[in-house]
C-alpha cells in the first residue's frame, strides 16, 4: 500500500519511527532531526482522523530496562512537535489497554522497544560457540514473533518509517509486517524519501561520481568501499582509517588509530581501485597532536599541534585531521563532480582544532552541489558535520541513516523495505 493512497480515518496506526535521538546528561535532546523526520507521516495519520501508536528504540539497552534510555524523556518534545498531547506506555509489551483507550486524533508513545531482547531477536547470555546456541536462537526467534504479534495487536495498520534501522530484521522493523495484510502496511514518507534518494544515486548515475569515505575504521566500511569501487570514478579516503593505509606501506604513524590486522585489506582496496580504473584519493599530510583527550574531545593544556607528512608522524603524536595539502587534494577531486556520496568525517571534527579537513570537504561538496551535483550525505557524523558547518541547506539530501544508507547503496534490499514490498 502507498501511504498517499491510504485514509487513516478511524484507524489506529502503529508506526515504527527512529527516535534514537542524542540526549545530554540532563536527558535533553541535543539534535531533533530524527523527530522532525518522522513528522510528515505522523501528521498525515492525525490529519486524516486516525490515531498514532509510536514505537522506537533508543540506544543499546541490550534487552534490559535502563531509565537513561527511556523514551519517556522525549514524550514532551514529541508532543510539542506533533501539536497534540502524547500519552506514554511505560512497557511496550503491555500497552494493550493504553492502545485501546486511544481516541482518534491522539498519539501514544511506547517505551523503548529494546528493553526487550525479543526486539532484536538475538539470544542473550549465550556464546555463538556454545553447542546450545542454535537452539537458543530458534527459541528467541519464536519469542520475537510473539513480541511482534503483541505490538501488531494494538493497531489496525502498520507504517514503517524508521530508515535508520531498516537494515535490521527486528520485531518492529520487519517481523511485525507479517501480522498485517498488504492493504494495511506501508512505508512512511521518510522511508519513501530515503529509498528515492538512494535510487537517485544508483539508477541514473551522473558522472563523475565521487565518493568520500571517512571515519575511524576501515573494517566497518570495507563492504561499502569495495562496492563503491565498482561504481565511482573517484574515491576519497580520509579520517582515521587512512593510517591503516599509511602503515600498510611502511609509514611511520606514531600513535594514530590503526587496524594492524587490516593492512592487507587496505592494500587490497588499492589494488581493486587500480583494476577498476578508480582514482583513489588519499591524504598526504596530517594535523597531529601529542596529547588529545578523546573523552572530553579536547586538547590537553600545553599539548603540541603541528602538520607533518602522513607517513612521518613522530612517536607520541597521533594524526587527528587532514593537513592543508590533503584538503587541497580532496577539494580538487570534488571539482566538477556530478554525483557525490559522503560518509564519515575527515578528522576528529568534534574538536575545533581538528575539524578543518571535514569543513573543507563540506564546503567543496556544497560548491559542487551549487554547480549542479546531486550530493547525498549519510551517517550520523557526516550529518553532524553539515550541521556544525551550516551546510544542511547546501547539499542535496541528508539521510537519517548510517548503516542502512550504506547497505542500500551496496545494493542490498533492506529488511524493513522487503517486509512491506515483499
Ligand atoms: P565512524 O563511526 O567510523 O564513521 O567514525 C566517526 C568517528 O571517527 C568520529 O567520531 C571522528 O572523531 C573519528 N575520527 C575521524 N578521524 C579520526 C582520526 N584521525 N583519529 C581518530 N578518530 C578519528
Amino acid at each position: 500500500m502507498n501511504i498517499n493512497d491510504f485514509n487513516f480515518a478511524g484507524k489506529k496506526a502503529i508506526v515504527r519511527v527512529d527516535f534514537n535521538v542524542p540526549l545530554n546528561e540532563n536527558g535533553e535532546i541535543t539534535d531533533d532531526t530524527r523527530i522532525r523526520g518522522a513528522l510528515p507521516t505522523l501528521k498525515k495519520i492525525l490529519a486524516d482522523g486516525g490515531a498514532c501508536i509510536i514505537m522506537s528504540h533508543m540506544g543499546k539497552p541490550k534487552g534490559k530496562v535502563n531509565p537513561k534510555l527511556s523514551l519517556g524523556q522525549i514524550k514532551d518534545a514529541v508532543s510539542k512537535a506533533l501539536g497534540v498531547p502524547v500519552a506514554f506506555a511505560p512497557d511496550c509489551a503491555k500497552a494493550a489497554d493504553a492502545a485501546a483507550a486511544l481516541k482518534m486524533g491522539e498519539a501514544l508513545l511506547l517505551e523503548n522497544l529494546r528493553y526487550y531482547p525479543e526486539e532484536e531477536g538475538k539470544p542473550v547470555g549465550i556464546d555463538k560457540e556454545d553447542p546450545a546456541y542454535d537452539a537458543a536462537k530458534k527459541e528467541m526467534k519464536e519469542r520475537q514473533k510473539e513480541f511482534a504479534k503483541t505490538l501488531a495487536s494494538y493497531a489496525d495498520c502498520y507504517v514503517m518509517d524508521a530508515f535508520g534501522t531498516a537494515h535490521r530484521k527486528h520485531a518492529s522493523t520487519a517481523v511485525i509486517a507479517d501480522y498485517f495484510d498488504a492493504d494495511n502496511k506501508m512505508l512512511g514518507y521518510l522511508m519513501e524519501k530515503e529509498v528515492k534518494a538512494v535510487d537517485n544515486v544508483l539508477s541514473d548515475i551522473k558522472r563523475p561520481f565521487v565518493a568520500i569515505m571517512g571515519g575511524s575504521k576501515v573494517s566497518s566500511k570495507i563492504g561499502i568501499i569495495e562496492n563503491l569501487l565498482g561504481k565511482v570514478d573517484k574515491l576519497i579516503l580520509c579520517g582515521g582509517m587512512t593510517y591503516t593505509f599509511s602503515k600498510a606501506h611502511g609509514g611511520e604513524i606514531g600513535n594514530s588509530i590503526v587496524e594492524l590486522d587490516k593492512l592487507d585489506v587496505a592494500l587490497g582496496v588499492e589494488e581493486l581501485a587500480k583494476k577498476n580504473g578508480v582514482e583513489l584519493v588519499l591524504g598526504v599530510d596530517s594535523v597531529v597532536c601529542n596529547d588529545y583527550d578523546f573523552a572530553s574531545a579536547s586538547v590537553k593544556p600545553g599539548a603540541d599541534i603541528k602538520v607533518v607528512p602522513s607517513n612521518q608522524i613522530p612517536a607520541n603524536y597521533e594524526g587527528l585531521d587532514a593537513g592543508p595539502e590533503s584538503r587541497k587534494k580532496f577539494c580538487k577531486a570534488l571539482e566538477g563532480a556530478k554525483t557525490i556520496l559522503w560518509n564519515g568525517p575527515a578528522g576528529v571534527f568534534e574538536c575545533d582544532d581538528f575539524c578543518d579537513g571535514s569543513r573543507a570537504i563540506g564546503d567543496a561538496v556544497a560548491k559542487a552541489t551549487a554547480e549542479g551535483a546531486f550530493s547525498l550525505i549519510g551517517g550520523g557524523d557526516s550529518v553532524a558535520c553539515c550541521t556544525k558547518f551550516g551546510l544542511t541547506d547546501k547539499v542535496s539530501y541528508i539521510s537519517t541513516g548510517g548503516g542502512a544508507l550504506l547497505e542500500a547503496i551496496e545494493g542490498k534490499v533492506l529488511p524493513g523495505v522487503a517486509a512491506i514490498k515483499g
